[in-house]
C-alpha cells in the first residue's frame, strides 16, 4: 500500500490518524485510503520546510546532483507509480507512465538549469550585478488531471531554484503524489519537498500560510482566485495555472482526412481534462460536415474502458461531480438543439465513462461552448468569415491556447497570431517543450511556468550596487 511505504521514510508528516477513501473512477468504488491531514498541521510542515530551506538554498551543486538522483528514482519506480496513478485518476496506463517519464524528464532539466547573475551598465560609473536569490518554501497545489506531471512543473523549477516544497495533491488524486514523494525522499534531503494529503481548507490554509513565500496553483479560476486572496494575506508570489477554453481553427485549405487523428487527440486525450485540450472547433461552412463526421466516426472507433485494461484508449472521467458536469453540458447543448454526431450520453457500466461525443448544431451560446467542458466532449461550430471565426474564438474570458489548422503554412501562422492566448499551434495542439514558457492570458493564468521561466518565476532579484571607485 503505498501510503504506508510513504509512512516507512519518514518524510511524510505523522497525522493524527484519520483518513479519506480514494475512489476508482473505473468501478466508482473505493479502493484506498489517503491521510486526511489537518490544517493545524501545517504550522510544523511549513516550519520544518523552512529549516531546510537554510541549507537547501546555499549549494546549486547539491541542488543539481539531488535533483538528478530524484529523476533517476522516478523512473525506476515507473513500476509502482503509473498503475497507482491509473488507478485513481483513470487515465490509460500507457499514459500513467509518459507522466512519470516527462516528470522525471523535468527534474533533469531542471537540474542543469542554472540563473545567469547580470551586471547592469547606465554609463554611470557605477557596477550593478543582479543576483538571483530563492524564496523560501513553496506552497504547490495541483489539480486531479495530470497529478504528477503539474506536481513537477511546480517543484522541479522551485527545486532547482533553492527553494523547498510542500506540496497538495487533490483529494481525488493523493496517492501516486505521495508514492513520488516517499521516491523522491530518497534523494532530497529531510523537509525539503513534503507531501501533504486532505480535503478543504488544507489548500486554502496553505495557500495562506504565512511562512510561504510563493504559492504556485493549477486549477479551476474560482478557486485560483481564492488562492490569489489567500496569499495576499502574507504578500506571498502567486502564480496561477487556470482553465483553458482552446479554440481550433480550421482554414478552407485543411486537409480534414489528414488532421482528423491528430485534432481528435487534441481533444479527446486524458478524456479531454487537459487544461489546453482543443474544447471547440470552428469549421469553415463547406467542410464543416466533413469536419463533423471524420471525428464523429473517429469517436465511435475509439475504445473506452479501465486504464488498466491494456486496450483501453480512452478511460473513465476521474469524479462523479465532474461527470455529472460534463452530463448536464451537454444535456443542456442537446436541449438547444445541438445534435450529437457520436456519444452524448454516459456509458452504461459502472464508473465515470461517457461516451467520446462530437456535437453538431450547437447554439454558440451554449455552455459547452462558452465554458470548459473538461470531458470527451467536443462542439464543432460552422464559420462564414475567417474574421467571425478568430473572433469567435477570442471571445470568451479565456486565454491559454489556441490553433490553427490549414494547408498553407504561413497563411496559418498569420492567423495564429490573431489569437489571444498564450500558446499558439498550428497543425497540432497542446504540444509544450521542457524549454518553452507557459502562460495564460486573461482569465487563464498569472505569471510564467515552463523552462528558464519558471526558474527565474521561483527566484528574486537581487542587486549588489557599488561605485566603480571608493
Ligand atoms: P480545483 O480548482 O477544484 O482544485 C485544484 C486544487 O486546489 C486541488 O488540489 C484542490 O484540492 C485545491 N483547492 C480547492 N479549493 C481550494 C482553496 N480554497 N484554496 C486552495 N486550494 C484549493 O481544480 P480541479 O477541478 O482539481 O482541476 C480542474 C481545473 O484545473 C480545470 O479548470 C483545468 O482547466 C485546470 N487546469 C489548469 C491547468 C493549467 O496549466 N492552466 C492545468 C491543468 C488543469
Amino acid at each position: 500500500m503505498p501510503t504506508s511505504r510513504a509512512g516507512r521514510t519518514g518524510r511524510t508528516p505523522a497525522t493524527r490518524g484519520e483518513t479519506f477513501a480514494v475512489v476508482d473512477p473505473a468501478t466508482g468504488e473505493a479502493f484506498a485510503e489517503a491521510p486526511a491531514q489537518q490544517p493545524d498541521e501545517l504550522d510544523a510542515v511549513v516550519g520544518r520546510a523552512h529549516e531546510a530551506w537554510l541549507s537547501w538554498r546555499s549549494d546549486p551543486l547539491v541542488r543539481s546532483k539531488s535533483l538528478l538522483a530524484a529523476a533517476g528514482a522516478v523512473e525506476a519506480a515507473g513500476a509502482d507509480l503509473a498503475p497507482l496513478l491509473t488507478r485513481e485518476q483513470g487515465k490509460p496506463l500507457a499514459e500513467s507512465y509518459a507522466e512519470v517519464a516527462r516528470t522525471a524528464a523535468r527534474l533533469r532539466w531542471f537540474a542543469e538549469a542554472a540563473p545567469e547573475p547580470q551586471k547592469i551598465t547606465d554609463g554611470r560609473p557605477v557596477r550593478s550585478e543582479v543576483r538571483w536569490r530563492p524564496l523560501g518554501p513553496v506552497a504547490a497545489i495541483v489539480p486531479w488531471n495530470f497529478p504528477l506531471q503539474l506536481a513537477s512543473a511546480k517543484f522541479a523549477p522551485a527545486l532547482a531554484a533553492g527553494n523547498t516544497v510542500v506540496l497538495k495533491p487533490s483529494p481525488y488524486t493523493p496517492l501516486a503524489t505521495r508514492l513520488l514523494g516517499s521516491v523522491l525522499s530518497t534523494a532530497l534531503p529531510e523537509g525539503v519537498l513534503t507531501v501533504v494529503t486532505g480535503h478543504e481548507p488544507l489548500g486554502a490554509r496553505l495557500a495562506s500560510h504565512p511562512g510561504i513565500r510563493h504559492v504556485t496553483f493549477t486549477g479551476s479560476i474560482p478557486t485560483g482566485r481564492a488562492v490569489a486572496r489567500g496569499a495576499a494575506a502574507s504578500l506571498a508570489r502567486v502564480t496561477l495555472e487556470l482553465g483553458g477554453n482552446d479554440a481550433a481553427i480550421l482554414l478552407d485549405d485543411v486537409d480534414v482526412e489528414r488532421i482528423t487523428e491528430r485534432l481528435f487527440w487534441a481533444a479527446f486525450r486524458n478524456c479531454g481534462q487537459v487544461c489546453m485540450a482543443v474544447k471547440r472547433v470552428y469549421a469553415p461552412d463547406r467542410l464543416c460536415s466533413q469536419v463533423v463526421e471524420a471525428l464523429a466516426e473517429r469517436a465511435r472507433a475509439v475504445v473506452v474502458g479501465a486504464g488498466l485494461d491494456p486496450g483501453s484508449q480512452l478511460g473513465p472521467v476521474n469524479n462523479a461531480s465532474q461527470l455529472a458536469r460534463v452530463e448536464s453540458r451537454t444535456a443542456q447543448a442537446l436541449a438547444g438543439g445541438a445534435r450529437a454526431a457520436a456519444g452524448g450520453h454516459r456509458l452504461d457500466r459502472p464508473g465515470y465513462f461517457f461516451a467520446p461525443t462530437v456535437l453538431a448544431d450547437v447554439p454558440p451560446s451554449a455552455a459547452v461552448v462558452t465554458e470548459e467542458q473538461f470531458g470527451p466532449v467536443l462542439p464543432v461550430l460552422p464559420y462564414r468569415s475567417l474574421d467571425q471565426a478568430v473572433e469567435a474564438a477570442n471571445d470568451t474570458g479565456f486565454g491559454l491556447g489556441g490553433s490553427v489548422w490549414g494547408t498553407d503554412l504561413d497563411r496559418a501562422e498569420a492567423v495564429a497570431g490573431r489569437l489571444e492566448c498564450g500558446t499558439a499551434w498550428i497543425n497540432h495542439h497542446a504540444e509544450l517543450s521542457l524549454a518553452q514558457p507557459f502562460a495564460g492570458i486573461k482569465e487563464s493564468g498569472v505569471g510564467v511556468a515552463g523552462g528558464p521561466w519558471g526558474l527565474y518565476g521561483n527566484l528574486r532579484p537581487f542587486v549588489v550596487h557599488r561605485p566603480e571607485e571608493a
